[in-house]
């Protein structure tokens, strides 16, 4: 079966202050229908700008400078703006981390959740707001009729992002990508929102790209994971093995950074040092500088990806046969 979505070989630049900037490099992966694909990094990994483009909403000076999007085996990347609008919010919805970036303050909830099903379906008005009660219901807004009638101010933090919840999902798309979705929510009300995208997601089929920063989110929400840095997937494989058996030494410090029940705060690993930056690239392997494991060809020649069970590696020690040791 092929994959929902394939995004294979993505390069995006950034063009400033007469130079040009390498955001994302090389990178391949693919979501199956109906699949949770978590990516984690630090911010700046390229996680939100890899989903911004599969949106095809990259915006100048960031551009698309090789490499294909195909959603349901046709590209993407190559569509006008028609075409593009076609597919947002109807085959692929977003979820961003601030519910006030995908809702409008002037217009009811009703109201947003109307036009866009009519835009995309043909449903009649009454059709519509019907629908839009129900998916207020499900999404646990209490009194849903009289919800349709309220402006997003009217509305908590959390009650907000349960709505854009019911509208990425109003038009029942395939794809949903939902960048940071629970992080600038209370800590009570996130594993909620988890919760319920998980669940709309599996009783649907719904397939989600899951860019977070939190490694609790992916153990949580994913199937499987693409751990990014420094612009690449530096390992991607099924979110179960990869927390058992991390093969990355970046994904290993990630792993330690998960709180743990029986560490205290102060124990936490932390991986020392920063992230390039895509304006101070780093040679060879970029993760180098802050790898306790590096070898002297690490900061000269850049790691192949190789295969490690069902997983993809980018690292030079990782391989049936460490290459090291050969
Ligand atoms: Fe560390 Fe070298 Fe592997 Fe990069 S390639 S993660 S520097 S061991
Ligand atoms: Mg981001």
């Amino acid at each position: 079966m092929s994959a929902l979505l394939a995004v294979e070989g993505l390069r995006v630049e950034i063009a400033a202050r007469k130079r040009v900037f390498t955001a994302i490099d090389d990178v391949s992966f693919e979501i199956a229908a109906g699949e949770i694909l978590g990516v984690v990094g630090e911010s700046g990994a390229g996680k939100s700008v890899t989903g911004t483009a599969v949106l095809g909403l990259l915006e100048k000076p960031a551009y698309q400078a090789g490499g294909r999007i195909l959603f349901k085996d046709r590209r993407i990347d190559t569509l006008d703006e028609d075409g593009l609008r076609a597919l947002r919010g109807r085959e692929i919805a977003a979820v961003f981390q601030d519910p006030l970036t995908s809702l409008d303050p002037l217009m009811t909830i009703g109201g947003q959740l109307v036009e866009t099903m009519q835009t995309h379906l043909p449903l009649s008005r009454d059709e519509a707001l019907t629908r839009a009660a129900q998916l207020l219901a499900e999404v646990g807004i209490p009194a849903p009729r009289e919800r349709l009638q309220s402006y997003p101010h009217e509305l908590s933090g959390g009650m907000r992002q349960r709505v854009v919840l019911a509208l990425a999902f109003c038009c029942e798309p395939a794809l949903i990508i939902a960048d940071e979705p629970t992080t600038a929510l209370d800590v009570s009300i996130q594993a909620q929102i988890l919760d319920l995208l998980r669940t709309m997601c599996r009783e649907r089929g719904t397939a989600v790209m899951l860019v977070t920063h939190d490694m609790g989110v992916i153990a949580e929400a994913s199937d499987r994971v693409a751990v990014m840095y420094a612009g690449r997937i530096v390992e991607i494989g099924p979110t179960a093995s990869l927390i058992a058996n991390a093969a990355h030494p970046y994904t290993r410090g990630l792993m330690a950074s998960i709180p743990d029940m029986h560490r205290r705060e102060a124990e936490l690993t932390q991986i020392p040092g920063s992230m390039p930056r895509p304006d101070a690239p780093v040679s060879g392997c970029a993760f180098h500088p802050r790898c306790t494991l590096a070898e002297p060809r690490c900061a000269v020649e850049r790691p192949a990806d190789v295969a490690v069970g069902s997983s993809r590696v980018a690292c030079w020690l990782a391989g049936p046969v460490s290459r090291s040791a050969a």
